[in-house]
């Protein structure tokens, strides 16, 4: 069973949180006390926007906070228990609140920690984690398995199935396709292209401001890799429709092979692919209340997860440990729009100041080993590996609604939009 002990106090409480688990040991007990009281005198502070000549107060009160404890379930947020810490022993208050059963919790927690993977995987079906965790599934009811996001995101139409032909060799077919999202992101963009690898089904996405740019983006794709590709395959628009791009085909020695008009359906590989991204990005972006203007991030996001995620296509193997022999995840998986907290290393921090930047986390970093999270407060994103997540709670605190990612052609609210092209 897993729980959390916490402050009751809700100043106290933004305190022990702050308090860094991976901070080394240092100097001692008095020294790691000194530190724990000026963390929770700081979180105090900083909350109230208390003056700093007050810091005296601060640590006072923080003294005789310290001593008391509530005991939560870290999953639900269930309150269990509360009690006292004395000479180091924990004494638990057993008359509080009896119908705050700590035996419920016990019974679902294996639930409850595959609900988290799911979450953190992207959504991935409950079948296919079977297959991927078959030891702990075992331990559950599947049919007991429910996600309310998964039903939202996901609307799957049995026309696509896959016949899961692939090419033999990596690079001789790459699929294509354009989505056109009607917001524009928080980094400016309006639309993202899709390079597929048909043998391994390894996807890149490029995020766009105008459709015009998918050539550029091409030469990109095509210039990271030393294998040539010998055929594209898209359908019939005028983003890859036009002399430009038949010009730099010709010169490379590639084959375009597009749709018949008026039957997507040929252009398969692409077109689920992009309808998995989205519905992956949905569900991801429903769970956390995550606003519009970040489906950008939630759309880079899920393809970093679904090129590491078994698939039935590929017999149970990921697209990346086909392509690249091996599969990996650069830092440990989190729930995608959750809360978190960055530490803030810049020299202009004063030793009053507050010591962690509240951010939502938005992904992986393709270029560097860290996790990416934005301060709306600072307009700013930090990418760093020194971060503090809480998976269980969402940055924003009110439901999204997530129709525009059904309909092509809705309209946005002036706040949303505003904030949607600040440009990070
Ligand atoms: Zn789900």
């Amino acid at each position: 069973m897993k729980f959390q002990i916490i402050p009751p106090n809700p100043y106290l409480r933004h305190g022990i949180r702050a308090s860094c688990p991976d901070t080394p040991p240092q100097n001692g007990v008095a020294e790691r006390k000194n530190r724990h009281l000026l963390e929770v005198a700081r979180s105090m502070m900083y909350t109230m926007n208390v003056p700093k000549f007050l810091w005296s107060e601060a640590v006072l009160t923080a003294t005789y906070l310290i001593n008391q404890y509530l005991i939560e379930d870290r999953r639900t947020g269930k309150k269990l228990g509360s009690g006292i810490t004395c000479n180091g022993l924990w004494f638990l208050d057993r008359g509080l609140d009896k119908s705050s059963s700590a035996l419920a919790v016990v019974t679902s927690e294996e639930e409850g920690r595959l609900i988290l993977q799911h979450c953190r995987l992207g959504h991935m079906s409950f079948d296919t984690m079977s297959k991927a965790f078959p030891d702990i599934m075992s331990k559950v009811d599947k049919g007991k398995l429910v996600c309310d996001a998964c039903e939202y995101g996901k609307h799957t139409r049995a026309s696509y199935i896959s016949r899961g032909l692939r090419s033999i060799l990596p690079f001789l077919l790459v699929h294509s396709d354009v989505w056109t999202s009607p917001v524009v992101s928080i980094s400016g963009m309006r639309y993202f292209v899709t390079f597929i690898d048909c043998h391994s089904r390894m996807t890149w996405v490029y995020l766009m401001k105008h459709k015009n740019e998918v050539l550029k983006c091409f030469k990109d794709f095509c210039a990271c890799f030393n294998t040539q590709v010998r055929i594209i395959r898209t359908d019939n628009g005028t983003e890859y429709v036009n002399n430009e791009f038949a010009t730099f085909l010709s010169a490379e020695g590639i084959l375009h092979q597009t749709s018949c008009p008026d039957t997507p359906p040929q252009n398969g590989v692409a077109e689920r692919k992009n309808r998995h991204l989205l519905e992956v990005a949905r569900s991801m972006m429903y769970t956390m209340n995550v606003p519009k203007f970040l489906w950008s991030e939630a759309v880079l996001t899920t393809t970093y997860l679904i090129n590491r995620i078994p698939s039935r296509v590929l017999n149970m193997k990921t697209p990346h440990e086909i392509l690249f022999g091996k599969n990996e995840f650069i830092v440990p998986l989190k729930v995608f729009g959750s809360t978190c907290f960055v530490r803030d290393h810049r020299p202009s921090v004063g030793k009053l100041d507050p010591r962690a930047v509240k951010c939502i986390f938005v992904g992986y970093s393709s270029m560097q080993k860290g996790y990416k999270c934005w301060s709306p407060s600072e307009r700013r994103l930090f990418v760093s590996l020194d971060v503090t997540f809480r998976e269980s709670e969402p940055f924003y605190g009110e439901k999204t609604d997530l129709s525009f990612m059904f309909e092509f052609n809705s309209v946005e609210s002036d706040e949303a939009r505003l904030e949607g092209r600040i440009m990070v």
